[in-house]
C-alpha cells in the first residue's frame, strides 16, 4: 500500500506538528507538505534524549544489540513503500534504494554483532600495586563509556544509509547515545517512514522514547539549534564543505565546544602509473567513465580527478573516456539545489581548464563533463582541487613520475586515493605510497573507490577538507569510536564499577580484566 506521509516530527515517542510548513519536492510523484523544525522541538528533542541517556546509558549491551536488530526488522517490514517514496523524492533508482536499504540494515545488525563480541570496550587493568616503592600503584581500570545524546544530520545523497537509520545513528545507537536527527529536506517522506520503524521499534523493546527523535527541517535554524544546544555532545553530518565547515565552526564556538564528525567531500585522485597507461589506457578511459557517472556522480567517493603521464597513453585514455562518457544518458539528480552546485561548479572549474566534453543540469537531469589540465595549471588553480558534485571528471597530466609526485604532495586530504598500477609500477608506486597514506583515509589500488564496503576495516574519512577530524571514520565498525570516552577507575569498589568492566569472557586484548592475576 502507498505510504502517505502525515508529515510530523517524532519527538521522544510522539508525532508532533508544527505551525510551519515545507512542501517536498520529488523527481516525481505526489508533493507533500511537512512541519518544518524550530529551535524549539530541538529544545524538547534533546531534553527527552537527555532523559533517556539516563537508562540507555546503561543498558546492556545485548538489549541495545536487540534494539539495533528490530530497527532493521522494521525497516525491513517497510521495504516496498521506503523504495517507493525514496524513489519519487531523490530519483534515484529502485535497485539501488534496495540496495541501500540492505545496506542499511545489514549496518545495524553488524553493529548489533560488534557491540556483542564486545572488544571495542577496549578494557584495561593496571592492578593495583601495594608494595612497590617508592610509592604504591593504585587499581587502574579503563573501559569506552558512552558520550550522551548526539545530534546527526541526515545526508541527501544516501536517503537511507547516510540518513534517519545510517551508519551515524546504528553508531551512536550502539555506542549507548540517544539520537536527534536532523531531517534531510530532500527526502521526508522517506525519513518519516524510517522514523515510524524506529517508533515501533522503541515500543517493542521498551527503550525509553526519548532515545531517538526525528526533527524536519528546511531552514538554517534546526540545525543551527542542534548543533548549539548545550546538552548535545557530537555531530555526525555528511554534507558540503560550506553547510559543514559553518557547522564544524559553530561546535567549536560553543561555550563548552563538541566534536563535529563532518565528511564534507573528497575529489579522490587516481593515479594512473607508467605500464599501466600503456597497457590499458583505453580500458581504464572507459573504466573511469562508468565510475563517474554511477549515480549521477553523486558520492562522496566519486573519482573526480585522474592524474597521468602526458603523450599517447594519456590521449588514449581521454578519448576513450570521453566516447563513453558522450554516450551515457542525462541522469535526475538528487535536487533542484545540487543540479544547480553542478553547474556553477562546472562553470566554475570549466573556466579554469580545457573543456573535452562539456554538459551540465538542465532541470534536474545532469549530463558529464571532461575537464584537462596540465599539472602546473592545477596548482596555480585552487578551484581545480574542489569538489564538484555530479558527473564530472578532471584529468591532469604530469611530464613525469617526479611531477606526478609533486603533484601528490599537493593534494588536499582526501576521503580514498587510488594506484591504478601493472606489475612494473610498483617502485613509482612504493614513492607515492608515503604521500597518499598521509592524504587520505583510503588507499586503492586497480580498483575505483565508489562502493564502500560496511565491515571492521572500512576508514571513510581523512585530512580536511575530506573529513572535519582525520581520526574517525563514518563508515564501518569503527564509527562507534567517535560516540565513545574513555573512563579511568581508580581504586573504586565493585559496586560502582560499570557492568562491562566486571562482564569475564570479554574478548579482549592483553590487557583484559584480571590478565596480571589480580
Ligand atoms: P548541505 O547543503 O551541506 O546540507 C546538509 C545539511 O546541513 C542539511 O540538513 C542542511 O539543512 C544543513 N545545513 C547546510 N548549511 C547549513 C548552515 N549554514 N547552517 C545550518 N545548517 C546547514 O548538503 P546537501 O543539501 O546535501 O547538498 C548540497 C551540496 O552538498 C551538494 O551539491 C554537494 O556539493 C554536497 N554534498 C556532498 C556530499 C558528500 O558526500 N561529500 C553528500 C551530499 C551533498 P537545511 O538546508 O535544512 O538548513
Amino acid at each position: 500500500m502507498t505510504f502517505q506521509p502525515h508529515g510530523k516530527h517524532l519527538i521522544a515517542g510522539e508525532w508532533i506538528a508544527s505551525d510551519a510548513s515545507f512542501a517536498s519536492s520529488p523527481a516525481f510523484g505526489p508533493v507533500h507538505r511537512f512541519s518544518s523544525g524550530n529551535a524549539a522541538l530541538i529544545e524538547r528533542a534533546v531534553r527527552a534524549a537527555e532523559e533517556a541517556f539516563a537508562v540507555f546509558g546503561q543498558t546492556s549491551r545485548e538489549s541495545r544489540a536487540a534494539f539495533l536488530e528490530t530497527v532493521a526488522d522494521e525497516i525491513e517490514a517497510r521495504g516496498p513503500q521506503i523504495t517507493e517514496i525514496a524513489m519519487q523524492e531523490s530519483g534515484l533508482p529502485e535497485a539501488r534504494l534496495n540496495g541501500e536499504r540492505g545496506r542499511t540494515t545489514g549496518q545495524l545488525r553488524l553493529f548489533a554483532s560488534h557491540i556483542r563480541k564486545g572488544d571495542y570496550l577496549d578494557r584495561r587493568h593496571d592492578p593495583a600495586l601495594p608494595d612497590r616503592q617508592p610509592l604504591p600503584r593504585p587499581d587502574l581500570r579503563m573501559i569506552q563509556r558512552p558520550i550522551g545524546p548526539v545530534g546527526v544530520f541526515g545526508a541527501s545523497n544516501f536517503p537511507l544509509a547516510f540518513s534517519v537509520a545510517g551508519g551515524d545513528t546504528a553508531s551512536a545507537l550502539a555506542a549507548g547515545c540517544p539520537v536527534v536527527v536532523k531531517g534531510h529536506p530532500a527526502h521526508p517522506g522517506t525519513s518519516e517512514l524510517v522514523a515510524e520503524a524506529f517508533h515501533t521499534a522503541i515500543q517493542k523493546t521498551g527503550m525509553p522514547a526519548g532515545v531517538f527523535s526525528l526533527v524536519h527541517g528546511d531552514t538554517h535554524e534546526t540545525g543551527i539549534a542542534l548543533v548549539t544546544h548545550p546538552l548535545i555532545r557530537a555531530i555526525g553530518f555528511t554534507g558540503s564543505y560550506r553547510g559543514g565547515k559553518a557547522l564544524f565552526d559553530l561546535c567549536a564556538a560553543r561555550p563548552e565546544p563538541i566534536p563535529f564528525f563532518g565528511e564534507l567531500g573528497s575529489i579522490n585522485p587516481n593515479f594512473i602509473l607508467t605500464e599501466a597507461l600503456a597497457n590499458r589506457a583505453a580500458a581504464l578511459g572507459q573504466a573511469w567513465a562508468a565510475s563517474l557517472t554511477m549515480g549521477a556522480g553523486q558520492f562522496c567517493t566519486n573519482p573526480g580527478l585522474v592524474i597521468v603521464q602526458a603523450g599517447a597513453g594519456a590521449e588514449a585514455f581521454i578519448n576513450a573516456a570521453k566516447a563513453a562518457l558522450e554516450a551515457t544518458a542525462a541522469q535526475t539528480m538528487l535536487t533542484d539545489g545540487i543540479a544547480q552546485a553542478y553547474n556553477q561548479g562546472a562553470e566554475k572549474l570549466g573556466a579554469a581548464a580545457d573543456t573535452v566534453l562539456s554538459g551540465g543540469a538542465e532541470a534536474r537531469k545532469a549530463s558529464p563533463v571532461l575537464l584537462r589540465a596540465t599539472s602546473a595549471e592545477f596548482l596555480a588553480r585552487h578551484a581545480l582541487g574542489e569538489e564538484v558534485f555530479g558527473p564530472l571528471g578532471l584529468v591532469v597530466t604530469v611530464t613525469d613520475p617526479a611531477q606526478m609526485l609533486d603533484l601528490a604532495r599537493h593534494i588536499e586530504g582526501q576521503l580514498t586515493a587510488t594506484l591504478h598500477m601493472d606489475a612494473g609500477d610498483l617502485a613509482q608506486a612504493q614513492t607515492l605510497m608515503p604521500v597518499l597514506e598521509r592524504k587520505a583515509g583510503r588507499v586503492l589500488a586497480n580498483g575505483w573507490p565508489t562502493g564502500v564496503e560496511v565491515c571492521d576495516a572500512m576508514v571513510h574519512g581523512g585530512p580536511f577538507p575530506a573529513s572535519t577530524n582525520f581520526g574517525a571514520t563514518s563508515v564501518g565498525t569503527m564509527a562507534i569510536r567517535r560516540f565513545l570516552r574513555p573512563v579511568c577507575y581508580q581504586n573504586l569498589p565493585e559496586g560502582l564499577l560499570p557492568a562491562d568492566l566486571l562482564t569475564p569472557n570479554l574478548p579482549t586484548p592483553d590487557l583484559r580484566v584480571g590478565a596480571s592475576g589480580a
